[in-house]
């Protein structure tokens, strides 16, 4: 009776949350050619609507659009003589949805401070607080940092896991985080699965005894922790760009220094403003810190966002860095390990450029982590079972644990790839 009650009061207090989002519609639009796709996704950006992926000729887009908004959006796509279908009538039913999954799969979690489960989507409170508890539990193997504070002042911890302490120089560094993107939910069971199969439930030691790892499981714990609170579509930081809380925010993974503000936004309004200046941003300058101290010895880099089953490397103007044939190939083998066990509802991992696979974006996390090293990847996680219901961003609980199975099959390759790439490099570089 208690837990029902539990359940009864997190829907109740769900229910309020999102009327934000009432009425709002998710439409998928086709394109007939590129320039077709240009003039929708100019005209979306002209409208600040929210795009979750932009439509290609062969491959759909899917864009949300306010109640008030539609009459507008529907006459322009008539006029351009744009196909498109309206896959969700309002988006709030299926954020109430979600809420009634993961709060039911909350009352029957078995999760501890000292063992995240694989069956809900935990806060970040208590990711924040396994992390600690993990360091203490494995002093060996675990430290627990602090990088640095979010711009309203949360910790952002990370862990860096090795036998060696990050003593041995013969040793690769792999950096892995999650959540730039806060609304991306179903990216940090991807990064807890690995700390799990890292220092918990070590199966394959090869990864752990001969590679330094740092993993970063909330890279944006403000605009984390808002999605839980008030805006579960919540994408940027909480930066305060004017007074009086008026289009708040800075997309963090265009805040880099890698082609900064040259495909993103000027305008704080968007879902893509770059901030005022490449690093401007607490989050992202404790990310090019902890790359840039492990940058001798970085081998491969993972920004783990979603949706899309998409593996795509940089460099986000269309230009490609020297050994992209290299970088090609093991994405292309790390999207086969994860196409191996996927669920078959869930459609094959796409890899490429990402600018040639989804469209110019300028100082992305990867781009800047493909400055420092060989390989660097943008992973976009499926988030939905079943492309009939629970759309996008959102996520079925049952999904979890396969979330963090099948990525982690493609960081393995990944890892491996990285190892032998590095030896080779040292092995080279002392003759
Ligand atoms: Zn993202």
């Amino acid at each position: 009776m208690k837990y029902l009650l539990i359940v009864s009061l997190c829907i109740l207090g769900a229910l309020a949350k999102h009327e934000l989002y009432d009425g709002h519609a998710v439409y998928e639009v086709e394109v007939n050619s590129i320039d077709q796709g240009k003039l929708v996704h100019d005209f979306e950006n002209e409208m600040f609507l929210d795009v979750w992926s932009d439509a290609i000729p062969g491959r759909p887009g899917q864009v949300l659009v306010p109640k008030v908004q539609r009459e507008e959006f529907e006459n322009f796509l008539s006029k351009e003589g744009v196909q498109y279908k309206v896959q969700v009538e309002n988006i709030k039913e299926q954020l109430e949805l979600e809420d009634k999954l993961l709060a039911e799969a909350a009352v029957k979690s078995n999760s501890s401070s000292s063992r995240l489960g694989f069956d809900k989507i935990h806060t970040y409170a208590e990711v924040d607080a396994y992390l600690t508890q993990l360091a203490r539990q494995y002093p060996n193997v675990v430290t627990v940092v602090e990088g640095g504070r979010s711009i309203e002042g949360r910790p952002i911890r990370y862990l860096r896991i090795s036998t060696t302490n990050f003593q041995d120089a013969r040793k690769p560094v792999i950096i892995m985080q999650s959540l730039i993107h806060c609304r991306e939910w179903v990216t940090l069971p991807a990064t807890l699965y690995a700390i799990q199969k890292l220092v918990v439930d070590v199966t394959e030691s090869d990864l752990i005894q001969n590679i330094d790892w740092i993993i970063l499981p909330v890279a944006n714990p403000d605009g984390y922790v808002f999605t839980h609170s008030n805006d579960r579509y919540w994408r940027k930081n909480r930066r305060q760009n004017f007074s009086g809380n008026i289009c708040p925010g800075v997309d963090l993974n265009r805040n880099f220094a890698m082609n900064w503000g040259t495909a993103s936004s000027t305008n704080p309004c968007s879902d893509t403003f770059h901030g005022s200046a490449a690093f401007s941003e607490p989050e992202t300058a404790v990310i090019r810190d902890i790359i840039q101290a492990h940058s001798n010895r970085l081998a491969l880099y993972l920004d783990i966002h979603s949706f899309g089953s998409m593996i795509l490397y940089g460099f986000g103007d269309g230009t490609l860095p020297s050994n992209a044939l290299q970088i090609n190939l093991v994405g292309v083998q790390m999207a086969q390990a994860i196409d191996r066990v996927k669920w078959p509802t869930n459609r094959n991992y796409i890899v490429g450029n990402i600018f040639h696979v989804l469209y110019a974006a300028s100082g992305g996390a990867s781009d800047y982590g493909q400055l420092f090293a060989p390989l660097s990847y943008t992973y976009e996680l499926p988030a939905w079972r079943n492309n009939s219901w629970l759309q996008g961003f959102l996520v079925d609980p049952e999904f979890i644990e396969q979330a963090g199975f099948e990525t982690w099959e493609g960081i393995k390759v990944g890892a491996r790839a990285a190892l032998a790439n590095f030896r080779q490099r040292n092995s080279v570089e002392r003759k």
